[in-house]
């Protein structure tokens, strides 16, 4: 599907078969009131106030499913109409997400100058937690030596036991601060709740929202319509299906939409999913990796650490994960990983980090 500027409102095209289900999005002008709310239901023919159709994400942005296409002519008038900042029409089959949205892909620019999603293989590596600021400079210089675009380290640590070490927030926005003046390397940290987006987007390069959050609705449409545009990294929930990955990618975009950025800035990440297999932490999904790639313009990395859950079998799956053709990894590395303060067990050396990415450089004809 294409999308028309007109007026600086985008009013996207494309309607498909008569008979086809549509979703619009409509973005408002804080001053576009309930009148204004009106006079766009009305141009779709819809009376009165918004129904079971419609949904409201916060004032200012409504979706609203619609039994028919939208012709361009009623699309180009909404855009035109006060207080509407913009529209788009899609047929309901398709998500922001889609490649058929927009044909490109849509790589994330990183402040190394990386650019993820470009074809390359990008690692990402660091400690589960950050635990001293030598420690994560350390790790930090020897993952860049491994040729990471970018380090990882957890400050807000979601947890299963609430008697386990729940990271050193504040403190480890510092400690990660450090590191990317040693190294030049932006870094990536969770955001574990809505509250902790403000102060998590001021310090990192990329936001990254957890297995256990990806049904967390409010916190994925709040990160994505967060005023810093910052990056996101989200994880697919252990047991979420591709499909509802990919409705839960829909809510950052959706987010992303009412800030007015044109970009989704959005990477997913298949870290495993809860089988019966008891092997393994988790089940690496390898699949995943070109069936997203494919059902969505957006770069799908993996990360074999928390699917595997021993350190014995990272390698194996993060060269399966580069074979299948992912746009990155995600490894989690410390120098001392049976002293690492979370998830040592699946932990590797930077030794071994650097061996691995000889070897998938082999994989992927990359140097
Ligand atoms: C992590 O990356 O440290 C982490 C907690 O990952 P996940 O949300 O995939 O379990
Ligand atoms: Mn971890």
């Amino acid at each position: 599907m294409k999308t028309a500027k007109r007026n600086g409102k985008a009013a996207a095209g494309a309607n498909g078969s008569a008979a086809e289900k549509t979703t619009v999005i409509l973005c408002f002008e804080p001053e576009a009131g309930a009148a204004g709310v009106r006079r766009a239901l009305a141009a779709l023919g819809l009376g009165g106030e918004p129904d079971n159709r419609s949904r409201w994400f916060e004032p200012g942005l409504l979706t609203v499913r619609l039994d028919a296409p939208v012709p361009l002519e009623i699309q180009e008038r909404l855009a035109g109409l006060a207080g509407v900042r913009s529209v788009a029409a899609m047929p309901a089959t398709h998500r922001l997400v889609s490649r058929a949205f927009t044909r490109e892909d849509s790589a994330v620019a990183l402040g190394s100058g990386a650019l993820l999603g470009d074809g390359r293989l990008s690692l990402i590596a660091g400690p589960c937690s950050v635990e001293s600021e030598s420690q994560v400079c350390e790790i930090a210089e020897q993952v860049k030596a491994a040729d990471a675009v970018a380090l990882r380290g957890g400050v807000f640590k979601p947890r299963t036991s609430p008697y386990s070490f729940g990271g050193l927030f504040e403190r480890g926005l510092e400690f990660l601060v450090r590191a990317r003046e040693r190294t030049g390397l932006p870094f990536v940290t969770e955001a574990l709740d809505a509250e902790q987006l403000d102060l998590v987007a001021r310090y990192a390069d990329m936001i990254q929202i957890g297995s256990r959050n990806m049904s967390n609705f409010p916190l994925l449409f709040k990160a994505g319509a967060h005023s810093a545009g910052k990056p996101i990294l989200l994880k697919r929930g252990f047991a979420s299906t591709i499909e509802e990955y990919l409705d839960a990618a829909e809510y950052v975009l959706l987010g992303r939409m009412l800030a007015g950025a044109d970009h989704p800035g959005l990477i997913l990440c298949e870290r495993g999913i809860r089988t019966f297999e008891t092997a393994t932490r988790y089940t690496l999904d390898v699949a995943a990796i070109p069936i997203l790639q494919e059902r969505s313009r957006l770069p799908v990395i993996a990360d074999p650490s928390h699917a595997a859950g021993n350190r014995k079998w990272v390698p194996h799956l993060a060269k399966a994960a580069a074979a299948a053709g992912a746009d990155g990894l995600l490894i989690e590395v410390h120098t001392d990983p049976d002293r690492a303060w979370c998830d040592g067990e699946q932990t590797i050396t930077p030794r071994q980090l650097a061996e691995l990415m000889t070897r998938i450089g082999e994989i992927r004809g990359q140097p």
